[in-house]
């Protein structure tokens, strides 16, 4: 979905300093937000990429300020367009890493549970062929990030405060495009820095997320996204910062209509599914998403496997215990 869905401001709040640093992906450039002042603060660092780490460079310059004047990192979440950069900071400061607690595993590089991905992939019904790629996906991905060292990184929670910019944030941590995804408001100015919680143009990925404590061993990701949206529209923020495309404004707005988007969405995956018959994951995100291959095909599958939850819940489909796992409309 790709439209400008809530209004851009022409103007930044003040004393804030944007760069939209380049990403290999099809989102485009990630924001990269500068708190000037002490403690010097970056939200999302974007890449290790030497065109990057210039600009980078360009944003702290046009301060007066250089990479080793960072002395914090926020990131909103560990994707590599958000934190690939990270370790290079902390390799060039002595910045501190902050994140959500449940992204800290990604930021420092816990190794991945492979078999249980593996696992998880087989029942959304991957063919091998496709699965194959993905390793080499993945290994590309990590020559775009450097991880900090674990001492680097210090969790958040939910309702933590945390000091930049001269104001003091709320952290709200909720789950859904990441387990651990952090935004920051500011009561006293009513900014929101919304990472990829929020996004002007298009709807968050409800990113596929392996998690061995989950039945299914996957998190629930759009489900979790969906109960935690209200609570933005509540703060009703005057200006949003988000983690890709311009700020913006009109929350409520934003949100109704996202809500209204996952419906109809929902409603044409049950249309197909009784079309189908019996299909699996990776059938109804050929129909749906045919242009996507590689590793962009994980971001048709997360798509549609979070409309599944949703309709499974609401008991509109029935789940199989297969593998591939198979639906069929209630
Ligand atoms: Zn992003």
């Amino acid at each position: 979905m790709a439209d400008q869905l809530a209004p851009a401001l022409d103007d930044l709040p003040d004393r804030v300093r944007l760069a939209m640093l380049p990403t290999p992906f099809p989102v485009g450039a990630v924001n990269c937000w500068l708190f000037a002042e002490r403690p010097v603060t970056v939200v999302d660092p974007g890449m290790y990429l030497p065109e990057s780490l210039q600009m980078f460079e360009d944003l702290l310059a046009s301060e007066g300020l250089a990479v080793s004047d960072v002395d914090q990192v926020l990131l909103t979440h560990a994707h590599p367009d958000h934190f690939g950069a990270a370790g290079w900071i902390t390799e060039n400061s002595a910045a501190t890493v902050f994140c959500g607690t449940a992204e800290r595993d990604k930021v420092i590089d816990t190794p991945m549970d492979r078999d249980l991905a593996l696992a998880v992939v087989s029942d959304l019904g991957l063919p091998d062929d496709v699965i194959a790629v993905l390793p080499a996906g993945f290994e590309m991905l990590r020559q775009m990030i450097r991880h900090p060292l674990p001492a680097r990184v210090e969790p958040l929670e939910d309702g933590d405060t945390f000091d930049a910019g001269g104001r003091t944030w709320s952290v709200h941590v909720t789950p859904g495009h990441a387990q651990g995804h952090v935004s920051l408001h500011d009561p006293a100015a009513d900014v929101l820095v919304s990472g990829d919680h929020l996004l002007p143009h298009i709807t968050p990925n409800p990113a596929l997320e392996i998690d061995a404590t989950v039945e299914g061993g996957r998190r629930h990701s759009l489900v979790e996204y969906l109960a935690n949206l209200d609570r933005f529209a509540e703060l009703d923020a005057a200006a949003v910062l988000p983690g890709h495309g311009p700020a913006f404004a009109d929350v409520p707005g934003l949100v109704a209509t996202m809500h209204h988007h996952h419906e109809r969405r929902a409603d044409r995956i049950l249309e197909l599914i009784d079309g189908m018959g019996q299909p699996s994951v990776y059938e109804i995100a050929q129909v749906m998403f045919p242009t996507l291959d590689g590793m962009g095909v994980m971001l048709g599958i997360s798509e549609v496997v979070g409309h599944l939850d949703l309709l499974e819940r609401s008991g509109a489909v029935l789940r199989s215990s297969d593998t591939p796992v198979l639906y069929t409309a209630a």
